[in-house]
């Protein structure tokens, strides 16, 4: 059976910590707040595939509560998220997730990104897919006080 999943996740943006989306770390003065490295990409893509095998939410599996998730990588999260998706007998088929930040420019990253969630995930590159938008200027996305993703995954399940 194949199933499909949504994600989304958004950060605040403020100055002096670092950037990290999809796995890569971005140049740039304001990096999201966050209780893990505030990887809006990654978690965005955590939830979808969670959602597509109904097995829940980030929230559940790593909760902000917990100090074992201060600063974490969230590779980690796509790892431990792609083992228990293999555990309910689960294989990834696909994942495309979209990163709207006002600026940096992510283009140059984007291949970066899809190599990092695809070796996380132990999926093939041509499988993940990362794109990226500005806010054209609106709303607080649009004043660079935010980072949002949306994902969605596709699943074959057992
Ligand atoms: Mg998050």
């Amino acid at each position: 059976m194949q199933r499909i999943g949504q994600g989304y996740d958004i950060h605040r943006l403020v100055e002096g910590r670092p950037l990290r989306l999809g796995c890569v770390e971005v140049p740039s003065e304001r990096g999201a707040l966050g209780h893990s490295d505030g990887d809006a990409a990654a978690h965005a893509v955590c939830d979808a595939l969670l959602g597509a095998a109904a097995l829940g939410d980030m929230g559940a599996f790593f909760p902000s509560s917990d100090e074992r998730w201060r600063g974490a990588d969230s590779r980690i999260f796509l790892r431990e998220v792609a083992t228990r998706l293999a555990a309910a007998g689960a294989t990834v088929v696909n994942v495309d997730v979209t990163i709207v930040i006002e600026r940096p420019r992510l283009a140059p990253h984007l291949p970066a990104m899809r190599a990092a969630i695809a070796e996380a995930l132990g999926s093939d590159v041509g499988r993940v897919s990362v794109k990226a938008k500005s806010a054209d200027s609106i709303g607080a996305l649009g004043a660079w006080q935010a980072v949002e993703a949306h994902a969605i995954a596709l699943i074959d399940m057992r």
